[in-house]
Order: structure tokens, then sequence, then C-alpha cells
């Protein structure tokens, strides 16, 4: 779901990031346009201007030359009649071009009085009439005519002038205007940009803030977690899984799962492994009734409850095992059914396992011994040595009976100094044999020189009737009969 959220942002902030840089490109292309725009109005602006003044210039030259009275330029000299009126001709044409130029009402007017006073000039022909000399000047200018002139071109001058002016004030605006238009879209992109690294500043602060605390919880589970891929290389563990191994995640992470079981189960563990087909569901592996025991760094069995699911991300098949260390659990198992003095199974543990012997003899009609083991005067040793010594000769004669039984003898306290041992598949006459056996080491090994007595009853099949209650009667039976009988001995439950 976050990681949705998070692609779904970093997906919107590229974008974004695009599209700033679209309208910014866009921004920068528009104020270049906009400045050629400009560069192109001025450079004809500029060109007009050129062009006015140099037509200007012209213009008052050919008034010098037209009449030596208007002597702009103070170095020409007079000039003949029949270039007077070239002269004219000439300043005429000048004042048609700038006529064509794109003039203001007040320059329009002066070059109108331009105009009407060059039109007035007498030509060649009217002065031939007029004088006979072939080097006849134009006719001087009044003086109100000449200052009008003056003024006309001076007007002239100052609208080319103020055109300069108010074409250099007009790019002066529109280049403000670029540039504060540039600025605005700058400052908002820019803020745009600031409030998006900010909201990617927190989305992200909550991303690795959700990835510390699953890594948290993964490290704060108590059972160890342990991935692996299909070919059983180790993946990720967590620090329980690391504690109870007693290898670094470092050295976990080069392993493979059965690197971290004991030899003699690891082409079993590979094959269940490989056929597990789980998907998405855990199952416990010691319901399965396989041994599951791990291997400690140290080389130390540990007894595991496994749980495995098996998951496909992509194309990889992946496994997760949740492991338990059980020790704890068969600890207080075991303080439930043994007998804290003796570490032998206590009177409900015996009396259960009897049961279940009882049933299985029945269901594979086999035989079935019980005896009921009873230290002789046990009472005199504790008042003579006291309790303590009395405990430790209950010790001593659970550890002589503990490795004097096969492995599937079962022997339990039933309270006091009495022990009841279950024997499975053994008929009356061996029983009573071993029952004798027991009753002779134990009075030559024992340090406190006390002795046994032993009932013991039997049954070749096991009837459905036959309990619990019945055999333990019968035992305690021949038991009480062999103590009548003088004590350290082992006798038969007869029946009589
Ligand atoms: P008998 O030959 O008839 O069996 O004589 P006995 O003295 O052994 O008599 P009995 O079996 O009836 O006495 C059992 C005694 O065991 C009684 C009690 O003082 C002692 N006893 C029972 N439980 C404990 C125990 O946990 N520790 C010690 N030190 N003594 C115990
Ligand atoms: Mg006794």
């Amino acid at each position: 779901m976050h990681n949705r959220y998070f692609f779904t942002f970093i997906a919107t902030l590229a974008g974004v990031t695009v599209l700033a840089n679209v309208v910014m490109f866009y921004i920068s292309d528009d104020a270049n346009e906009v400045i050629a725009r400009f560069e192109q109005h001025w450079q004809e602006q500029a060109d007009i201007i050129l062009r006015e003044a140099e037509l200007l210039d012209d213009l008052e030259h050919q008034l010098s030359n037209v009449n030596t009275a208007h002597q702009v330029k103070d170095y020409l000299p007079a000039q003949p009649r029949p270039e007077v009126d070239a002269r004219t001709t000439v300043a005429l044409q000048i004042v048609a071009m700038i006529a064509a130029l794109d003039l203001s009402e007040m320059e329009r007017q002066a070059l109108e009085q331009i105009k009407h006073y060059l039109e007035h000039i007498p030509t060649h022909s009217d002065s031939t009439i007029s004088s006979t000399s072939e080097t006849r000047t134009s006719e001087p200018l009044h003086s109100s005519q000449h200052q009008q002139l003056d003024s006309a071109l001076q007007a002239l001058r100052s609208g080319m002038e103020a055109r300069i002016q108010t074409t250099r004030h007009q790019h002066q605006v529109a280049l403000e205007s670029v540039i504060n238009k540039g600025s605005i879209e700058a400052w908002l992109l820019l803020s745009l940009v600031v409030i998006l690294a900010c909201a990617g500043a927190v989305v992200i602060r909550g991303q690795l803030r959700t990835i510390e605390e699953r890594a948290c919880l993964f490290n704060a589970i108590p059972d160890a977690l342990l991935y692996c891929e299909y070919n059983g290389r180790i993946t990720r563990v967590n620090q329980s899984c690391t504690e109870l191994f007693g290898y670094g995640a470092h050295e976990l992470l080069t392993m493979t799962v059965e690197d971290l079981i004991p030899v003699r189960f690891r082409e079993l563990h590979r094959k269940e492994r490989r056929n597990f087909s789980g998907r998405a569901q855990m199952r416990r592996k010691g319901e399965n009734g396989l041994n599951i025991v791990g291997l400690h760094k140290s080389g130390d069995e540990i007894p595991l409850d496994i749980a495995i699911a098996r998951t496909v991300l992509g194309q990889e098949t992946y496994f997760v095992a949740v492991i338990r260390d059980i020790r704890p659990e068969l600890q207080l198992q075991q303080k439930a059914e043994l007998d804290f003095l003796t570490q032998v199974y206590n009177r409900g543990q015996i009396e259960q396992l009897l049961k279940d012997e009882l049933s299985r003899a029945h269901r594979y009609q086999r035989s079935l011994s019980v005896m009921m083991v009873d230290i002789d005067k046990f009472k005199t040793l504790n008042d003579t040595l006291g309790h303590q010594v009395g405990d430790a000769a209950l010790a001593e004669l659970s550890g002589f009976l503990t490795v004097s039984i096969r492995p599937s003898d079962r022997l339990g306290r039933w309270g006091g100094d009495e022990f009841v041992l279950v024997c499975p598949e053994i008929g009356a006459e061996k029983a009573l044999q071993m029952a004798e056996r027991l009753v002779m080491a134990y009075n030559e090994r024992n340090q406190y020189d006390l002795s046994l007595s032993i009932g013991v009853t039997s049954r070749a099949q096991v009837s459905s009737q036959t309990d619990v209650e019945t055999l333990i009667g019968e035992a305690d039976d021949a038991l009480y009969q062999a103590k009548a009988a003088g004590r350290g001995r082992a006798v038969l439950f007869s029946g009589q």
C-alpha cells in the first residue's frame, strides 16, 4: 500500500519536473523570441532614423547649395544658377524621400515648408529673363524666410531625436515586461519545485520510518525468521535467528538452510523442502512427525519447531520459515512430567504411560509386566541419618533403576519410597528374573545398606478388561507378600 503511494508520488514528481522543464523551455523560448523581435524592430527603426539623418544631412547640403544665404555648411562656395536649379531638384527629391518615411504631423508641416520654399525658388529660365549674367546665384533669402527654413529643419531633427527616444523607451518598457514576466514565472516554478521537494521529503521520511519500523519489528520478533530461495540459499534473517544459531547475519547470508541442520538430516530436509508445495499457508513441520533438529554454530543440536510458507515473488520461489527453539518448552514439559527429587516420571506421568502401554499391548497382543519396587525399612534410615540422607538414598535408587532397565521400560516414582516399573513385551517368568536381579544388584551396590522388595505382576496377553488400577493393585499385593515373606526379595503376583 505504502509502495503504491510512494511510486505514485515519484511518478507525479517526475511528471511535474518534466512539465516544469517544458514551461522553462517555453519561457526562455518566448523571451528569446520577444528579444529577437525587439532587436529586429530596433534595427528597422535604426535604419529608418539613419536614413532620415542621411536624408536630412543631404537636404541641408542641397539647401546650402541652393541658397548661399542659408549656409549651414560654411565651407560651400556660392553656386552658379544652373547648378542651383539642379540642386533644387535634388533637394525636392530628398524631401519626397523624407516624406515617404513615417513622420509626425509636426515633421510633415516642417517638410511642407521646406518643399514650399524649394518649389518657389525662381528657375533658370525665369532668371535668364531677369538677368544676363551666367554666373548669377540664387536670390538671398529674407531674414524671416531664413528663420522659417531653419526652424523647419530644426523641427525635422527634433522629430528624429524624439523618435529615437520613443523607440528606446518602448524597447525599455517591453524588455522590462519580458524580464518581469520571466521572473514571475521562474518564481512560481521555483515555489512549485520547493513545495514538491518538501512534499517529497515528507513522503520519503514516512517511507524511511515505515522501513525502519518494519526492520525493527522484524528484529523484535522473538521467533527466528528466515527467508531462503528455492535452492536453499538464505536471503534474510532476523536477530532472533542469529541468536538461535550463533552465526552473524552476514555469515548466515552466505549459507544454505541445510547448513543449519545436522548432517544426518540434510538430504531428507532438502527433499522435503523441494517437495513442499504449501503456498502462503503455514505448516508446522513437527506435526508431520519429522524430527526437527537444528545445528548451532558450536555444534550443539537444538530441538526446533518450524512453520514454513512457500511464496512466489516475481519469478522466484521463496520459503519463509518461522523457527522456535523448543528447549524451554521441553524443560517445562519435563518439569511437569518428572519427579523433582529423583528425575524419573512422576505418578501422573507413569500412570499415563502405563495406560498407553496397556492399550498398545492389547492392540498388538503383546505381553506386559508391571513391578512395584519399595525400599525396606526406609523409615529407619530417615530416623537415624536424617531426611537429607533419605533423599540421597531415593535419588541413588532411581539412578540405579534407570541404568539397570531397558530403554523401552518406563520408570516412575509412585510415592514415598515406592517406584513403578512398566516393562513392555516381558512375560511373568522373565519379569520375575529381572526383579530378582535388581534386588540382588541393589543389595550389593547401594551405599546405605538398604534392600529392596519388589512385587511383580504380568500379562502374557492384555485383555480389554485389564486396567491400570488392576495391574497396580496386583503388583502392590505381590509387594505386600514380599514384605511379609521377610523383605529383600521379589514376588510374582499369583492371584491367591
Ligand atoms: P517397609 O519395609 O514396610 O516399607 O518399611 P518402611 O519404613 O520403608 O515403611 P514405608 O515404606 O511405609 O515408609 C515410607 C517412608 O518413606 C515414610 C517417610 O518417612 C519416607 N519418605 C517418604 N517420602 C520421602 C521423601 O521424599 N524423602 C525422605 N527422606 N523420606 C521420605
Ligand atoms: Mg518402604
